[in-house]
């Protein structure tokens, strides 16, 4: 298992001398210390990238960086096993769940590498004496801040688009889950990328993070992670002007009408709110439901949900605050259908059973903040405008979902819902292909897809008088 930082191509130990100690949370036990880098060690991976950028990278026609990144998920794919189970020690998550996750890795670095040689720029009419056009050249050294919930496919979602459009890249795995992204550095040569494309610097955000939002080869920052972190690192690339992309939380709404299709519906609900414990910016959290339904669905999901197994959430100071908000709500009314605490017969790990709450008091912070965990609120609405109303009353807006037969009604909700993406009669619509993002708290930017290769890029107008 490697756990020094990856820097230039080799693996070196932290100048820094501090170390991150990496807890497996379904059995409370260490599983790996590793390296946390320090300022000065930041600075030498952004140098490292600064110097990629401007040679053997740069010299690459766009087709080959693409069939580098093609050999890169072929590599990828080859170890995928490997780093499904390491994924899966180092989160919690179930292998199978790990396992999906690779497959999503290795697709996004197919999609990117393709896309690499069909990054166009414009040529703009201005008449007959001048000739103009814009070049799309890379931004630069990027740096990528990531979470810990999906620690393997945050960093494909931000790198590959990176690499593919000519930038070289510094990477900050969470602190909680720094492993497989030290697996995958090992992959790197193999695959024809050279050194000092990709560095990872594990390290704590306070330190680490800070270090590299304020470095000043840094050309663009994009950071997953949670609403408070990402206005701070918005603050710090404010210093610098630089641009970034701010990937936040969510507070899910998921609106279901009498006449919706609720076969489909409890089908869907078990990974839209479970999986991953819930672990999840994209996670249903609020589901809205059509007031004469509202009883019999609420029956039959405590059945459905009830006895599912889940993972453990990350930390224990995660569930900590997790089992405070339920408490806060169910002292001001709420009340708790299933679950509220950790599952029996489990001793270790941080490990809570699937929640299912009713009657929660708008002001608790159950009903206002991001939960990340197995938590799903149940709320009654009468009407399409109650139910937008209700769904728009959050200070988040990444995604939001309609479940309905009626699809004027669901076309309606969907250009009227304040999120990033609307998902209708499903949930976790949408692929690599698919832009995503937030609206509101929930940050700005888009990432997949063509649009999110545009982050890495910036347009350089070119005027020729004739
Ligand atoms: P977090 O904000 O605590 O940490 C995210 C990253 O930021 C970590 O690498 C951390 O070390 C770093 N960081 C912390 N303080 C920093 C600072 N001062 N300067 C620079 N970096 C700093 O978030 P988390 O708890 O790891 O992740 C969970 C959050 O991520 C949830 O809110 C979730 O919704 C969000 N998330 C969003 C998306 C999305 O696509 N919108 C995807 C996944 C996760």
């Amino acid at each position: 298992m490697r756990t020094e930082l990856f820097v230039d191509g080799a693996f070196r130990p932290a100048a820094s001398g501090t170390r991150l100690l990496v807890l497996d949370p379904a059995s409370e036990e260490p599983l790996a210390e590793v390296d946390a880098a320090g300022p000065a060690d930041v600075h030498e991976a952004v140098e490292a990238a600064a110097r990629a950028l401007r040679g053997p990278w740069a010299r690459l026609a766009p087709a080959e960086r693409g069939a580098r990144l093609f050999a890169l998920a072929a590599a990828i794919e080859r170890v995928a096993e490997d780093l499904a189970r390491l994924e899966a020690r180092n989160t919690g998550k179930p292998l199978a769940e790990a396992r999906d996750d690779l497959a999503g890795v290795i697709k996004t670095f197919r999609y990117d590498a393709g896309a690499a040689d069909k990054l166009e720029g414009a040529t703009i009419p201005l008449g007959p004496e001048v000739l103009d056009l814009t070049l799309l050249e890379p931004l630069g050294v990027t740096a990528h801040i990531l979470p810990w919930n999906f620690p393997l496919g945050m960093l494909a979602r931000s790198l590959a688009p990176a690499l593919a459009a000519g930038c070289t890249a510094v990477v900050k795995p969470a602190e909680e889950t720094p492993l497989t992204a030290l697996a995958f550095a090992e992959l790197l040569a193999e695959a024809g990328i050279p050194p000092g494309v990709v560095n990872i610097v594990p390290g704590t955000g306070e330190v680490a993070g800070e270090a590299l939002c304020r470095h000043p080869l840094v050309a663009g920052i994009t950071f997953t992670g949670s609403v408070a972190t990402g206005r701070r690192v918005m603050a710090l690339a404010a210093e610098r002007a630089v641009p970034v992309v701010l990937e936040l939380g969510g507070k899910n709404p998921l609106l279901v009408f009498a006449d919706a299709d609720l076969d489909r519906l409890l089908a869907e609900i078990v990974p839209a709110a479970f999986e991953n414990a819930g672990q999840v910016c994209s996670a249903a959290s609020r589901l809205l439901i059509q007031a004469p339904l509202f009883e019999e669905l609420a029956t039959r999901l405590v059945e459905r949900v009830g006895g599912l197994e889940l993972g453990p959430l990350i930390s224990a100071a995660q569930r900590a605050r997790v089992l405070d908000m339920v408490a806060e709500a169910r002292a001001g009314g709420a009340r708790i259908l299933c679950g509220g605490g950790p599952p029996a017969g489990r001793a270790h790990g941080f490990f809570l059973a699937p929640t299912l709450v009713r009657d929660v008091p708008s002001g608790c912070r159950l009903a206002r903040e991001e939960v990340f965990a197995p938590v799903l609120l149940l709320e009654p609405f009468t009407d399409e405008a109650d139910a937008l109303a209700r769904a728009n009353a959050s200070g988040f807006g990444l995604v939001a979902g309609v479940f309905t037969r009626d699809l004027s009604r669901a076309l309606r909700l969907a250009r009227a819902l304040e999120a990033g993406s609307v998902w209708i009669n499903g949930w976790y619509l949408g692929g690599q292909q698919a832009p995503t993002g937030g609206v509101k708290d929930s940050g700005f930017g888009r990432e997949r897809g063509l649009p999110g290769l545009l982050n890495y890029v910036r347009i350089k107008n070119l005027a020729i008088r004739l």
